[in-house]
């Protein structure tokens, strides 16, 4: 069969939920037995959102092959259980870089190098990349920012000429906003009808509408926007906000969307997606009565997105668990001697957070020291386990100038340092050790208990790593290196056997965790703390 492309726009306002909307897609194909990978196409000018802060632009997710993505991807691996790639994440950054390229290697042979057709084709190029492989039969291709803006045109007018190629083998989804004025008691329907008509004005017929509403949108509301806007009514259909987005594809199945998308793209259309796996993590999600509380510590506590895929990889394990999960966001920078107790004495678990840089560092050692003597179940994710091995080091070992050369570039007790390859790289972006790396975990180790296996892959994005120089040091006064990577002798994972649970990971485990197969360290992790909330309750 020939490849699908569907294209998933928004319009008249961000937010929407275009990734959860695309994903959840996605997931119903999957479950029809369709091979089908999502891209995300990103009109912003910088390269990748690597070099982005949180605050612009949320968590920065990273796929098996070491790409620095947005967090959207992360959302398409959760529903899909597809690893995405490289190709998966395209910026207006990388198309005019690989515009100027050319033209600077002289490959435009003296023609004048223009948006259309250089740039457009160049988007025409990198959206079919993944389908020219031949490996998927839907390639969804959702078109980041808003309908209007001025940095998506390019993109759209790709989109355009693409639905004109590739004729019923392409479909575009565009999902809207149907506001509720509570003053007049009424949903409204006029944004819709204006984002419709600035995608039609660029040239693309919109085949799916996906509305974006608080209340439940009348059939007689559907017809209405159906007829101003070209589309089938039965091809309109409502996103009501619910309590968890992993019930969006089967909302979206209950209108019939992935059947729509098969028909309208010449497919048979027969049986049901294959969801029970999915319906069965929803039922415990339903069901879950009693809860686990996590305190996370890091310093962009106020920024919903900025842990994105460690809140979903807790989730996850809470919920296979039957516990419902109360995520405690604690501020690092506010975080002291005197009042760690009273922030963290009741949490059942605490995750000290990934990071750069100094801020809110000294609240994390607070924490870790807390937690180490109480012995509360504690989970160190890359900065945060470099923090549990730099507090260690301090207040165990003795070593009182102990330090990440990242925070002091001169510490004498430089437990965490550059790799030698690193030191004299100063370009920021891609200087990281980014990706999947293969690790080996110690026998008997609670993180190989954890994963159930020796040999493990997880995805990496730092810098700096554990200065193994330090090691018998560590080993010795009771935090074990128990995980290394074969080939460098990197050390991955760290844990104090004599504790419950008291282990730092160099990766990050949680960008590999998704629904239909969360990742084995966050459920040891949630498993230790609903053990200490009981022990703790008998008390
Ligand atoms: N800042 C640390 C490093 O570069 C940790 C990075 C992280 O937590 N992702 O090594």
């Amino acid at each position: 069969m020939d490849t699908k492309y569907i294209f998933v726009t928004g319009g008249v306002v961000s937010s929407l939920g275009k990734g959860i909307i695309s994903s959840s897609l996605a997931c119903l194909l999957k479950a029809r037995g369709l091979r089908v990978t999502i891209q995300k196409f990103d009109p912003y000018i910088n390269i990748d959102p690597g070099t982005l802060n949180p605050y612009e632009h949320g968590e920065c997710y990273v796929t098996e092959d070491g790409h620095e993505a947005d967090l959207d991807l992360g959302h398409y691996e959760r529903f899909t259980n597809v690893h995405t790639s490289r190709a998966n994440n395209v910026t207006t950054g990388r198309i005019y870089q690989s515009v100027i390229d050319k033209e600077r290697r002289g490959d435009y042979l003296g023609k004048t190098v223009q948006i259309v057709p250089h740039i457009t084709d160049e988007i025409k190029r990198r959206v079919k990349y993944l389908g020219n492989t031949g490996n998927y039969d839907y390639i969804i291709t959702e078109i980041g920012g808003t309908v209007g803006d001025i940095e998506s045109l390019p993109f759209l007018e790709a989109v355009r000429q693409l639905r004109w190629e590739l004729g019923s083998n392409s479909l575009c989804v565009h999902l809207t906003y149907v506001p509720y004025i509570a003053a007049a008691k009424e949903l409204k329907t006029k944004p819709t009808q204006h984002s419709v008509k600035a995608l039609q004005e660029v040239g693309i017929q919109p085949d799916i509408l996906v509305l974006r509403t608080e209340k439940e949108i009348s059939p007689e509301m559907r017809r209405k926007i159906a007829l101003f806007c070209n589309v089938a009514q039965d091809s309109v259909v409502q996103s009501i906000d619910v309590n968890s987005i992993y019930k969006v594809p089967l909302m979206m199945h209950a209108q019939h969307l992935d059947e729509i998308v098969l028909r309208k793209t010449c497919m048979p259309v027969e049986g049901e997606p294959q969801m029970a796996p999915w319906l069965a993590f929803i039922d415990k999600l339903e069901h879950a009565e009693k809860t686990v509380k996590i305190g996370l510590v890091g310093k962009y506590v106020e920024l919903q997105d900025a842990y994105k895929s460690i809140n979903e990889a807790l989730f996850h394990a809470a919920t296979y668990a039957d516990r419902k999960l109360e995520l405690v966001y604690v501020h690092s920078e506010k975080l002291t001697e005197g009042n760690v107790s009273e922030k963290l004495g009741d949490m059942d678990g605490v995750i000290i957070a990934p990071g750069f840089g100094q801020r809110g560092i000294d609240g994390k050692f607070v924490a870790l020291k807390w937690c180490r003597e109480n012995d509360v179940p504690t989970f160190g994710i890359c900065l945060g386990m470099q923090c549990m091995v730099i507090e260690f080091a301090r207040n165990v070992l003795g070593l009182e100038d102990a330090n990440s050369t990242e925070m002091n570039p001169h510490t004498p007790e430089n437990v965490i340092d550059l790799m030698e390859e690193q030191k004299n790289i100063s370009n920021m972006g891609g200087t990281m050790r980014l990706g999947a790396y293969d690790c080996r975990l110690r026998a008997g180790s609670k993180a190989a208990e954890a994963y159930g296996k020796e040999f493990i892959r997880e995805r990496h994005r730092h810098r700096f790593e554990f200065n193994n120089d330090y090691r018998d040091r560590f080993e010795a006064a009771g935090m074990a290196c128990v995980g290394e990577n074969p080939d460098a002798q990197l050390v991955e994972v760290v844990e104090m056997p004599s504790k419950r649970w008291y282990i730092g990971t160099q990766y990050h485990p949680e960008y590999s965790s998704t629904v239909l197969s969360p990742s084995p360290i966050f459920a040891s992790f949630i498993e230790a703390a609903i053990d200490y909330h009981d022990e703790k309750a008998t008390k």
